[in-house]
């Protein structure tokens, strides 16, 4: 009540009900004078700066699925990591072998224990009970998979994936081989050019995947790229995609909240 006599609420595209849910929840219960109810301006901050923030994300994502589909990828947009993971299993057919990338966003979401609950196979190699011969074997079955889900380590606002990778197998199976890809990609890895991108998988993907790996690198000491020569370097290949490869069908599913690095 209190925060709707102020008048502070812009016209920010969000429904009038959500908000009053919000504000509603956040005063009824605090007494008079308490210390919560003296924060209501820092509230109304609060709320203002995620809501402007959400604009953005928005019209951001926009700009790169129009883009995507002017380079021949199926793109869509979730708002929610729960509609993304209803998204990617309504475009599972049934029986579909399943090839899952080194990726945090899949796992994320739970798309592999979803999948397996509906009885798929699923070739995935991350499991640590596997002996390196039986990861390889994964990895290979992967290229030749029905459905293949991944993300990508970047996307550009023209519509690019980019991606490093060190043994290779996820960025070849986003090019060629699978029958299907999904990429599925949080809004934090929307960039805004290649530069950037390139940026972004040398100084924000590799290192933090070196260091959840706990790679012998110097970027997981750093956090940062000095191009080393490392036997355990995690960036051995670049790989830049233009536009949809032939004779692929590759979906993008851009996701209006952050996952994965
Ligand atoms: S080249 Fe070495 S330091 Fe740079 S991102 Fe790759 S593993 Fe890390």
């Amino acid at each position: 009540m209190y925060l709707f006599e102020s008048g502070v609420y812009p016209a920010t595209g969000l429904s009038e009900a959500k908000r009053v849910g919000t504000i509603g929840f956040c005063l009824i219960h605090f007494p008079k004078r308490s210390f919560f109810r003296n924060m209501s301006p820092y509230f109304t901050v609060v709320i203002e700066m995620s809501e402007v923030r959400q604009w953005h994300n928005v019209k951001r994502v926009k700009r790169t699925v129009n883009a995507l589909k002017e380079n021949g990828f199926e793109a869509v947009y979730a708002s929610t990591k729960t509609d993304a993971l209803k998204d990617v299993l309504n475009r599972v057919p049934k029986n579909a072998l399943i090839g899952v990338g080194g990726s945090i966003t899949v796992r994320e979401l739970g798309l592999i224990d979803a999948l397996s609950r509906r009885g798929h196979r699923v070739a995935e190699h991350w499991s640590s009970d596997l002996a390196p011969d039986e990861r390889m074997e994964i990895r290979r079955q992967q290229l030749t998979s029905d459905v293949f889900l991944t993300s990508s380590n970047a996307i550009t606002e023209s519509g690019q994936l980019v991606n490093i990778d060190g043994a290779g197998n996820r960025v070849a199976a986003m090019i060629f081989g699978p029958k299907k890809v999904i990429v599925i990609v949080g809004v934090n890895k929307i960039v805004k050019d290649l530069e950037e991108a390139l940026d972004r998988v040398n100084n924000v993907a590799a290192p933090m995947n070196a260091k959840r790996l706990n790679r012998k690198t110097p970027c997981a000491v750093t956090g940062q790229c000095t191009d080393c020569r490392s036997p355990e370097r995690i960036c051995n290949v670049t790989t830049i995609i233009n536009r949809k490869p032939v004779r692929t069908d590759v979906t993008v599913l851009l996701v209006g909240e952050e996952l994965g690095y």
